[in-house]
């Protein structure tokens, strides 16, 4: 029998064109308890660019149908929306870069209206993980600091997606967010390796990709990390992340080695200070 315990993955995407429920059902049948789900980038939702803001609305509310499916399967879902950083590169296509960051900022106010109304936790941003020209860069930076005035103004979470993290990196993210007056364990690194002690003395909240020797090097530095597998649900990429399993199986196997206490904090007390939220099993 397993123990009665939270298990949350901190950032999954669930789609209804990839195996959407039962990859929900797996999660929850390996003993997980609670998901926070991103809003999937819009060009894998709707197989096309956006040509204004109002069609993230679309987006947001997929993803806050989906996260009431999964309430009716036993699992609560908490979602968080946003904008992909990725998404300057597609809007740039067709679009200005001012007018892209414009479309960009302008999804940000509109899933903060979803936050406002209780609808969503928290906010997605950040900033392209793979090489942009300088200009790029500094419209992505624009877009997220835009973020965090928002999400310091409504005071919820935000998930940053961003290129691969190192100290350097955390460090600049952490000067970003306080300039703009956001509370930094709020800030949320999503994809994160396990720097913990980095992170700590940054001030920003690490959410540790669950490989098992990622989770043995977090836990040796303590407790103050979440765990995710950036599961994407996505046919055509099988396995390019961690299953939706791997969270409360990672969980599982470890409990014998480094006992319960210190899982209720990584499940259980961390995302309830983080986003305010309650976690209960
Ligand atoms: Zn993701």
């Amino acid at each position: 029998m397993k123990q009665i315990m939270p298990i949350l993955d901190n950032h999954m995407h669930i789609d209804p064109r990839g195996r959407g429920l039962n990859a929900i059902k797996d999660f929850k049948n390996a003993g997980g308890t609670h998901i926070i789900l991103v809003s999937k980038p819009s060009w894998t939702l709707s197989a096309k660019t956006i040509e204004n803001s109002n069609e993230y609305v679309a987006v947001y509310e997929e993803t806050i149908d989906i996260a009431k499916k999964a309430r009716e399967i036993g699992v609560t879902a908490f979602p968080v929306l946003g904008v992909h950083p990725a998404e300057i590169t597609k809007l740039t296509e067709s679009f200005k870069p001012k007018e892209a960051v414009e479309i960009m900022k302008s999804g940000i106010d509109i899933a903060a209206n979803y936050v406002k109304e209780q609808y969503a936790i928290g906010i997605k941003s950040g900033r392209p993980h793979y090489p942009v020209s300088t200009e790029i860069l500094d419209l992505s930076n624009e877009v997220m600091e835009y973020a965090f005035e928002i999400c310091a103004e409504i005071n919820c979470a935000v998930q940053l997606h961003t290129e691969d993290t190192d100290e350097q990196t955390i460090i600049d993210i952490s000067k970003r967010a306080r300039k703009k007056g956001m509370p930094l364990e709020k800030v949320v690194k999503h994809f994160s390796p396990p720097l913990i002690s980095e992170f700590t003395n940054a001030g920003i909240f690490p959410s540790v990709l669950s490989s098992k020797k990622a989770i043995d090097t977090a836990l040796e530095c303590g407790t103050r990390f979440m765990m995710e597998t950036d599961y994407i649900d996505d046919n055509n990429r099988p396995g390019a992340v961690l299953g939706p399993k791997t969270v409360p199986k990672r969980t599982f196997s470890l409990l014998d080695i480094y006992g319960e206490e210190v899982f209720w904090k990584i499940h259980k007390d961390n995302p309830e200070k983080v986003y305010d939220i309650k976690i209960e099993v």
